[in-house]
């Protein structure tokens, strides 16, 4: 595969088509069910079908797959929609809705019904499970199978005008109830649901399956490609039997593409739900969520997915894709991106005994520093610091390089500061130090001085605070989804710990939604709701390398 061109089985068959001239340019589409949000192996869905429209000169249709009233709402209709545009998309035409074809949809049954191909069922569910056999057993014919032609119109006639009561009939293909096919022993065209549609309200008590609206919501729109994921490859005979069987404008076809699994996360629409109404999570956007609402409220910005997109590729053999694939992505396009700064996020007070009271120094330092275009920010430096608890040591271990009493340590960005003394309360905790600055090492060291460690700090008169949220990996098992395993139980107890940091004031400046890498402790974003109000909240991106399963140093 060539992952450079972004070159896959795919793109390449399309562009043969293209080239054979079996279709001027593709027509694709991005087909969610509005019953939950999108999760990031739906980015892999969208990058793929928007993304071979707009390489090719093609088109990618938005369109809902609206079947099933029950579990679908608007809210998921419109974050879907906003989640598709975050990741950079734009359809072609309005929104689509597989219930604007409803009234088309309802024609096609007629047809089969006309042509002998589908018959009014009055088996229940779970007779229709029993008739229906196995894999090993041919299944039985319902007495429906041989209705007259007009009867079955009759039936569904009286079906849609809500005579019938839920359950009592279906409309079902009369193909084939021996077929080693499962999809193929007669599947159910239409079911009666007594419910209000979030776009169609209460114009339909009858609704068409997914296996009999996909295909022909396909034709109408003339999608040329309908590319879907592996566990629809059983589907496909169906797809081709129904577009075979009827009079539609137009002959799509199916391909399909492993789906995207990730290790450590759950890519299932109805568990995710489970966690947020289980409240194990604060919402859909929660930024531990690996749905793509939550990974952008946890600062991941758009083209670090495009890029593990394409850097994944597509391939038609299931496998999963370690995470840390993903936070490489993420770590390699903000590394570019993000302007660095300094914050402590433990905070210690530290006392410069030979700094003038009243003086602070304004520092200029670079915003990025392989990116000078980016600029320059003041840091003001005064008496009065704060450093991180976690760079002082009385006992310090081997190899410590930070401070220790008596010891010496670069600030960053500018001197070099001795560690006079240390003050403790009552119980031993170090809670001031007392130090001095050498004011000959301002950006560099004098010859022969030799300085090891490198800590942040912030100048306690200008710091921003900050609310810190360290988000951590939601499930701490490998595979939260292991069979026999209940994935409420592998959930991480320590994914989220919240500290009151201090930030250099140069951040005031920052928009919500922008990320910056603190210097030493990793890359975070301003939050997306919470940063400009009363409260400035700031949340963990993820650290500067791998740290998961390792000891943290
Ligand atoms: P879920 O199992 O989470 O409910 P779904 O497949 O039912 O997902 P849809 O809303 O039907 O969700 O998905 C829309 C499109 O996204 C489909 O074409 C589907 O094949 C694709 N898709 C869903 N999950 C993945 C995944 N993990 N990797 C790649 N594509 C996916
Ligand atoms: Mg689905």
């Amino acid at each position: 595969m060539d992952v450079e061109s972004g070159k896959d089985f795919l793109r390449q068959l399309v562009k043969d088509d293209v080239e054979k001239g079996v279709c001027a340019f593709p027509v694709t589409r991005f087909p969610p069910e509005p019953n939950g949000y999108l999760h990031i192996g739906h980015a892999k869905s969208v990058c793929l079908n928007f993304g071979i429209a707009e390489e090719m000169g093609g088109r990618c249709h938005m369109r809902f797959d609206d079947t099933n009233p029950a579990k679908e709402d608007q809210e998921y209709v419109d974050s879907i929609l906003e989640d598709v545009r975050w990741l950079g998309f734009s359809w072609t035409g309005s929104v689509r809705y597989a219930s604007d074809y409803f009234e088309s949809l309802y024609q096609y049954a007629e047809e089969l019904i006309q042509k002998g191909l589908a018959y009014i069922c009055d088996l229940n569910a779970e007779e229709m499970r029993i008739f229906r056999g196995s894999l090993t057993q041919p299944g039985r014919d319902s007495s429906g199978r041989s209705r007259s032609v007009d009867e079955n119109i009759s039936l569904f006639r009286r079906m849609r005008c809500g005579e019938f009561a839920e359950g009592t009939y279906t409309l079902r293909a009369r193909i084939d109830m021996a077929s080693p096919n499962m999809n193929m022993r007669d599947p159910v065209l239409y079911r009666i649901r007594h419910a209000e549609h979030h776009q169609t309200g209460k114009r339909w008590c009858i609704y068409p399956s997914y296996d009999f609206t996909h295909p022909l919501s396909d034709a109408l729109e003339g999608i040329t490609h309908s590319i879907c994921t592996l566990e629809f490859e059983d589907h496909r005979p169906l797809y081709d039997w129904l577009i075979g069987n009827l009079s539609t404008p137009a002959n799509p076809h199916q391909y399909e593409f492993a789906r995207l699994n990730l290790t450590c996360t759950l890519t299932s629409k109805r568990k995710l739900k489970q966690l947020v109404e289980q409240k194990v999570v604060e919402g859909w956007d929660d930024p531990r969520m690996p749905t793509l609402a939550g990974i952008r409220r946890r600062g991941v910005p758009p083209g670090a997915i495009r890029n593990f997109c394409k850097m994944i590729g597509v391939t038609r053999s299931d496998s999963v894709v370690d995470m840390a694939a993903f936070d490489y992505c993420v770590r390699q396009y903000l590394e570019q991106e993000a302007p660095r700064a300094l914050a402590v996020l433990h905070p210690l007070k530290v006392v410069l005994t030979n700094w003038p009271e009243n003086e602070t120094q304004q520092l200029q330092v670079l915003r990025h520093p392989q990116r000078p275009e980016l600029g320059e920010r003041s840091m003001p430096f005064s008496k009065v610091l704060y450093i991180d608890q976690g760079d002082i040591s009385e006992q310090p271990p081997k190899g410590w390089k930070r401070l220790i009493p008596g010891g010496e340590v670069r600030l960053r960005h500018a001197y070099v500061m001795r560690c006079d003394s240390v003050v403790h309360d009552t119980d031993g905790k170090i809670v001031e130090l007392q130090c001095s600055v050498d004011l000959a090492t301002l950006g560099a060291n004098p010859e022969g001085r030799k300085v090891k460690g490198v800590i942040q700090w912030v100048s306690a008169a200008h710091a921003i605070p900050a609310e810190v949220r360290l988000y951590d990996r939601l499930f701490s098992a490998e595979n939260p989804e292991a069979e026999g395993q209940d994935f409420l139980q592998a959930i991480n107890p320590d994914s989220l710990q919240i500290v009151q940091a201090l930030l250099e004031p140069a951040l005031a400046d920052l928009e919500p939604e922008q990320s910056v890498q603190f210097e030493r402790e990793g890359y975070f974003v301003a939050d997306r709701y919470e940063w400009k109000g009363a409260r400035r909240l700031m949340n963990r991106v993820l650290g500067l390398r791998d740290s998961w399963g390792k000891e943290k140093s």
